[in-house]
């Protein structure tokens, strides 16, 4: 299984806003990866 880190959040899953904020990064659902079906969501209409 093939797992890419997420290049917003860096993997940590949270994107950091400055000082004490941070937010859920929406890239990776807060995961921190990026799993296959995400980042190939064309898989799915092919079929
Ligand atoms: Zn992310």
């Amino acid at each position: 299984m093939v797992s890419k880190r997420c290049s917003h959040c860096g993997g940590s899953g949270v994107l950091r806003l400055g000082g004490h904020s941070f937010r859920t990064c929406l890239d990776c659902l807060g995961q921190g990866s990026l799993a296959d079906h995400l980042a190939a969501p064309r898989d799915i209409s092919a079929a």
